[in-house]
């Protein structure tokens, strides 16, 4: 845990108010500073021991019984491209729904290997019409569905449990990126009809952003054997495969996989899933009364919830983004400086966001509104 042990002349704790990059916890810390005398060979006899254990610990604290974690080198987007690129024919004509950044990321990637689309494109943050989406399925107009569940670029969250719903009853694949969502918002995998959700290691997990995941449902693996893979090196059947064999046919970081084993530790000591979501609602509670307090308006569209990594706010009139990131990250107020985050593409003049990720005491929010109330002035 961080902040609040500051000795006077020394240079502040910098609070990251983003969403990819905080500090993480220390059992996640540790193992950088004991890996160099530890080595773990990729190939050696404590690899597969480890791969395995890692592998079951994630499928168990999302409680996603009956799909298998795939672990790859890479960031979020890595896990996109696998994803998008190992559960399709090249024929199945996706519907990729988007509200926001990350959904037009899945168009892109889709769009990149040649894959049929039916682009159901919405202004940012909107929530889907579902009879829309059913109309599609019902017309047989579309074989497989993509969306995002946590909103990021809006800090909302899109209706995946009722998406699913209808993509089940209608025999739909499901592709969920849950970049931003896996390990803080509660999700029920088979209930929602979900066939593969894309991940990360670094956002909600707490662990670094060199190691990335995929969770696929065991149904769908059984037919990988029969789509050609389009995305080299991102095959999510030919690495499962190699997996459940204890090894990784390409360069794959055993240090980073200590990590994440460690992150799910501490995830397991906060209570699993939903008492990470606790934490990170308590948050939330904190600085959203916070902002109304200082007069910020929230960024909400109707039918759409928060999510609980982070808020959306309006820049404040006669404000530029710059000048309040840079009056936050340069004025230190007892002893922490903040570090926030502009929107992204279409919203970046209008709002910005202010995630409260990682491991951070409740009490440093405090200090955050402050700061807030000192740069707003
Ligand atoms: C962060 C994020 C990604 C992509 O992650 P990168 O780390 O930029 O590769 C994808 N989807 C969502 C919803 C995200 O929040």
């Amino acid at each position: 845990m961080c902040g609040g042990d500051k000795t006077a002349g020394v240079s502040p704790t910098v609070v990251s108010l983003t969403p990819a990059v905080f500090h993480l916890p220390a059992a996640v810390s540790r193992v950088a500073q004991t890996y160099g005398a530890h080595p773990i060979v990729p190939r050696g006899p404590r690899f597969a021991p480890l791969l395995a254990r890692v592998r079951a610990g994630i499928v168990s604290a999302l409680g996603a019984e009956g799909y298998e974690a795939i672990l790859l080198t890479g960031t979020g987007s890595t896990a996109m491209a696998a994803v998008i690129g190992s559960c399709l024919t090249p024929q199945e004509r996706l519907l990729v729904v988007r509200n926001g950044a990350y959904g037009d990321r899945i168009l892109e990637f889709a769009q990149r290997i040649g894959q049929p689309v039916v682009d159901m494109s919405l202004p940012y943050g909107e929530r889907p019409d579902l009879a829309a989406i059913e109309q599609l399925f019902k017309a047989n107009a579309v074989d497989a569905v993509a969306a995002v569940y946590g909103g990021t670029s809006t800090c909302t969250l899109n209706p995946i449990a009722e998406i699913g719903q209808l993509a089940k009853s209608y025999g739909k694949k499901f592709l969920v990126d849950g970049v931003s969502s896996l390990f803080v918002e509660p999700m029920e995998f088979e209930a929602w009809g979900i066939s593969a959700v894309m991940g990360s290691c670094n956002k909600g997990l707490h662990s670094h952003p060199n190691l990335t995941m995929c969770l696929v449902k065991q149904s769908l693996l059984a037919e990988m054997e029969t789509i050609a893979p389009r995305a080299p090196s991102l095959e999510l059947g030919k690495l499962h495969k190699a997996q459940v064999q204890g090894s990784h046919p390409y360069t794959i970081d055993p240090m980073s996989i200590l990590m994440v084993e460690a992150a799910l530790g501490v995830l397991a000591e906060e209570g699993g899933v939903v008492g990470r979501n606790r934490i990170y609602l308590a948050r939330a509670e904190k600085l959203r009364a916070g902002y109304e307090r200082l007069g910020l308006r929230i960024a909400r569209w109707p039918g759409s919830p928060l999510a609980s990594i982070g808020t959306a706010l309006y820049l404040p009139a006669g404000k530029s983004y710059a000048q309040l990131a840079t009056t936050l990250a340069e004025t230190e107020i007892d002893g922490h400086v903040f570090e926030i985050y502009s929107a992204q593409g279409k919203l970046s003049d209008t709002v910005f966001r202010i995630f409260h990720m990682g491991e951070y005491k409740l009490e440093v929010y405090d200090v955050f509104l402050k700061a807030l109330e000192h740069a707003l002035r």
